[in-house]
């Protein structure tokens, strides 16, 4: 399998260059250069399997070249491995129609796990084979940190620098970060927003000389080898409930575009997705852009659903790429003139091609926690704001009531107590296994959202190790 570049110039690669690169050399992400997609009998056949053989079946034609069956097994024993309950990502039924996935019985509670603690055994058996040392950047609203760190901390060949916004993330989200004292783990709070964290970690990327100096690489959702893992969950879900006999729709708490593209990618695969719901907060730039065309950038408002208090949806170029016909230099230009203008107008035709599968919801504070009180008074389940956020929106679809609606739960009702405390009046308690988390030792540095300020961290921290 070959990947290509979403701005047509840089290099074709393979899966393991793809991986340990993250980000294109020409700005772009990459994605295959062909959908792979799987017979109606191939996807039959998925029904029944475990967790780890689904995994193995749908990623296997991605890392062809890379990975061989066997190799690709034992990673995902490892990474899965690690998850609290058997089944990894349960599914639980909340009314006749309405289904949540959760994704969150991870190391560190929240739907990242799934696809961080794979690529951090990528990394490590990719690392292995060669004589390079990684220098891994990447921004967090809260979530991909904590995962990332996790999955990378105190592996060989490898630094990590998590940039999140100082006060912006909720206290038991930074606690899991800045309490992993392995010393390849550095934590940077930024003085700013998220999207001043994100701008910076692309213009690291952009500054060829610092990138191939410390041979920087992204965990962020821009990272191919994360979206290929949470494409696993789709088919997993869907084999359930009775694909490809009956179609599935999925409601996605969004914010990078990462985990719902990760649904468009089953859906090319072959599998029968009746809709992808795209479910954002007050945060609506993809709401805006699917409805209207409106790709423009807004000021970030912060809510109780912070992992979506995102302007900027990193992987919307992954669909604006095939939405263009796949002609890299066409979306350059456009993107070039998004980066310029800080906004994008969609134009008619290419919103109804996207329509055909994607609607999206914006929802707000109240509907929120409307929802938060309806999954707990009405089908006893306690769930986190960013999940409630994807309820409300399967619960507002007008889609044919046939069709079950699975919402994907991204976080442990724990990491938001507070807003789940002020919704329902239950106080939901963080599972033992990361208990401990307020006496911990914290460690981390603050520094002012400037790139000379970043840069000379990472070359200060790279020096010292030396
Ligand atoms: C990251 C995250 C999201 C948004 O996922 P994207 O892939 O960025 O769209 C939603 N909910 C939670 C809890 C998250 O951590």
């Amino acid at each position: 399998m070959q990947y290509i570049s979403t701005r047509g110039s840089a290099p074709r690669l393979g899966f393991e260059d793809v991986t340990l690169a993250g980000l294109a050399s020409d700005g772009g992400l990459y994605v295959p250069e062909s959908w792979p997609s799987f017979s109606t009998a191939e996807i039959a056949a998925m029904r029944g399997l475990s967790y780890v053989d689904t995994a193995v079946a749908v990623m296997k034609p991605f890392v062809a070249g890379a990975l061989d069956e066997a190799e690709l097994k034992k990673l995902c024993e490892a990474a899965y491995g690690r998850f609290s309950h058997a089944a990894v990502v349960p599914l639980k039924q909340l009314d006749h129609r309405q289904w949540l996935m959760e994704l969150f019985h991870g190391p560190t509670l929240a739907f990242k796990d799934v696809a961080l603690q794979l690529l951090g055994l990528l990394f490590e058996r990719f690392l292995a084979r060669r004589d390079t040392h990684l220098t891994v950047i990447g921004a967090t609203s809260g979530d991909t940190g904590s995962a990332a760190i996790d999955a990378l901390a105190g592996r060989a060949k490898v630094d990590i620098f998590m940039l999140h916004p100082k006060g912006r993330v909720s206290e038991v989200q930074r606690r899991q970060m800045t309490t992993v004292l392995a010393p390849n783990v550095h934590n940077i709070a930024i003085e700013g927003s998220f999207d001043d964290a994100q701008a910076l970690v692309k213009a690291m990327f952009a500054d060829a000389d610092f990138a191939s100096r410390f041979n920087l690489s992204a965990v962020n959702s821009i990272n191919w080898a994360r979206l290929m893992a949470q494409v696993v969950y789709y088919f997993y879900a869907g084999a359930q409930l009775g694909a490809p006999d009956r179609p599935v729709a999925f409601s996605v708490p969004t914010g990078n575009f990462g985990d719902v593209f990760a649904g468009y990618v089953a859906a090319k695969m072959g599998l029968p997705i009746a809709k992808l719901i795209v479910a954002t907060n007050v945060n609506d730039i993809l709401h805006r852009a699917l409805s209207a065309g409106d790709y423009s950038v807004g000021t970030v408002t912060p809510t109780a659903a912070p992992s979506m208090d995102i302007q900027v949806s990193s992987n919307f170029e992954r669909l604006l790429f095939d939405l263009h016909g796949r002609d890299g230099p066409a979306l350059s230009a456009s993107m070039k003139g998004f980066e310029a203008s800080r906004r994008l107008d969609i134009p008619q035709a290419m919103r109804a091609e996207a329509a055909a599968l994607f609607s999206s919801t914006r929802v707000d504070a109240d509907r929120m926690q409307l929802a938060m009180r309806w999954a707990h008074d009405k089908a006893h389940e306690v769930i986190d704001p960013h999940s409630a956020i994807g309820l409300a929106a399967a619960q507002d679809s007008d889609l044919d009531p046939s069709v079950p609606i699975v919402t994907l739960a991204t976080a442990h009702p724990a990491k938001f107590g507070d807003a789940v405390e002020r919704a329902t009046g239950i106080r939901p308690t963080l599972p033992a296994r990361i208990g401990g988390l307020f006496e911990r030792q914290e460690r981390y540095a603050v520094l002012p959202a400037e790139i000379g300020a970043i840069e000379g961290f990472v070359a200060d921290t790279a020096a010292a190790a030396v």
